[in-house]
């Protein structure tokens, strides 16, 4: 797959990636993203085909699809966890990096959005998070490109 389908605050997630998910599979999903996005310089243990673009959205995407927490029958798609909440992150996200939702951009033009996201918006964005409680994601890392 060339184009990969991301909701909007995955763009953050995969760039502060530290091998912790909610399962192993959905590491191992966050980090095949890592991989192929390259916003992050991460070695997985196999290789992946990079990809030449992401289409943005506001629900479950191919990362999701790996998650406990996604709940996904015949008469729902949700996240366990707040639906709500999670689709107000990617909203912000993709309203301060600038790019819209169902839009499809470049690798570097997602590159270039997160770049401006202020300390002020990615706390806003990701302070209700269990990764940032934890200390294992804030907004110097961000800067640093994850490390
Ligand atoms: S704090 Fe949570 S939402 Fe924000 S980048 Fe980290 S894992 Fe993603």
């Amino acid at each position: 797959m060339k184009t990969l389908i991301l909701r909007g605050h995955h763009i953050l997630c995969s760039r502060l990636f530290s091998g912790h998910g909610y399962n192993d599979q959905f590491a191992v999903r966050m980090g095949e993203v890592v991989a192929r996005t390259g916003l992050k310089n991460y070695k997985p243990p196999v290789s992946y085909e990079l990809a030449e673009q992401v289409k943005l959205i506001c629900s479950n995407d191919y990362v999701c699809s790996k998650c406990p927490n996604l709940i996904e029958n015949q008469t729902e798609s949700r996240c366990d966890l707040g639906d709500d909440d999670v689709k107000e992150k990617d909203r912000k996200t993709l309203k301060y990096a600038e790019l819209k939702e169902n839009n499809i951009y470049t690798l570097e033009e997602i590159a270039e959005g997160v770049e401006k996201i202020t300390e002020e918006q990615f706390n806003e964005i990701c302070g209700t998070c269990r990764w940032f409680k934890a200390g294992l994601c804030s907004y110097e890392k961000l800067r640093n490109g994850g490390k």
